[in-house]
């Protein structure tokens, strides 16, 4: 007897009920990377509260009766506020609202998910997290880098370029993670690039070493500039690279000649240009 025949013949989702608070990530960019979850969120969702990151296409598969709120930053602008974001959402969840928090890639990976956490806790408004590919693995994936491969890496490191003021935070410890991580993936790096390579590559990591950033990554506008970490800063200037973008550093870099899909994709005419 096959495995799946005691499985439900389908996904039935948990109800969304009126008054709570639902913190979902909607990935990258690309819909087709939504998780069931997500989707039936944002069709059952009475208002979306969503940041600058996630994608039009995605906020078009919301109920068109719902009502849609931006909450986003850019560019480390805190417009509005992280507290003002947090009240707005107990305020809604308290009117009865179905709320429909969607935050760009997993909402808690450099997504201030837990803030928001803590306030719907503290407030006892009911909330479910629904996590998200984040763009560290949907943007290496869609540029053909895997995050990991045996015989390149056994650790990968997540790191933010870019502390709440915009500066390098000094939360990271660039030395060590030179050392334990052979393979480094760079959010909110654009700014910081330089400093950021210049002190990996003071602590030992080569000059040479393959790096990519990934701007828009899963989007139609995607873009992927193959570099090295000695010339990351200067490269993404040269090619007009715009955030949001991740970059990744370490061996794994390489292997995209044989696994930049999306290219050969293009090129063998099975899917239309992008
Ligand atoms: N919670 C998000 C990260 C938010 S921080 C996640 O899990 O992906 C914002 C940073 O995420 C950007 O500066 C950029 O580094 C990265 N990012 C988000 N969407 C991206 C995309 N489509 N392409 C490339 N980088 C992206």
């Amino acid at each position: 007897m096959s495995r799946l025949s005691n499985t439900r013949a389908s996904f039935a989702p948990p109800d969304f009920l009126p008054g709570t608070v639902w913190l979902v990530g909607a990935g990258p960019g690309d819909p087709g990377l939504l998780t069931l979850l997500a989707l039936h969120a944002l069709k059952t969702a009475d208002i979306v509260v969503y940041d600058a990151l996630v994608s039009d296409a995605i906020l078009r598969l919301a109920r068109p009766e719902a009502a849609k709120e931006h909450a986003g930053k850019r560019g480390g602008k805190p417009s509005p506020l992280q507290p003002d974001i947090s009240l707005r959402l107990v305020e809604l969840a308290r009117g009865g609202k179905r709320v429909l928090r969607l935050k760009g890639g997993d909402p808690f990976v450099f997504g201030r998910g837990g803030e928001e956490g803590f306030a719907l806790a503290a407030a006892h408004i009911p909330f479910r997290i629904v996590p998200g590919i984040t763009a560290g693995i949907g943007g290496l994936a869609y540029a053909g880098i895997p995050a990991t491969h045996r015989d390149t890496n056994s650790a990968i490191a997540f790191v933010t370029g870019q502390g709440s003021g915009g500066a390098l935070p000094d939360t990271v410890d660039w030395e060590s993670l030179s050392r334990g991580a052979p393979v480094l993936v760079i959010y909110m790096a654009l700014k910081n690039l330089d400093t950021i390579a210049a002190r990996l590559i003071a602590a030992g990591r080569a000059r040479t070493e393959p790096a990519a950033i990934i701007s828009k990554a899963t989007l139609p506008e995607q873009r992927v500039v193959e570099t090295t970490l000695g010339a990351a800063a200067a490269d993404a200037a040269a090619a007009g690279i715009e955030p949001p973008a991740v970059i990744a550093v370490g061996p794994v870099v390489r292997l995209r000649r044989e696994l930049n899909w999306i290219d050969a994709l293009a090129a063998s005419a099975l899917m239309p240009p992008r």
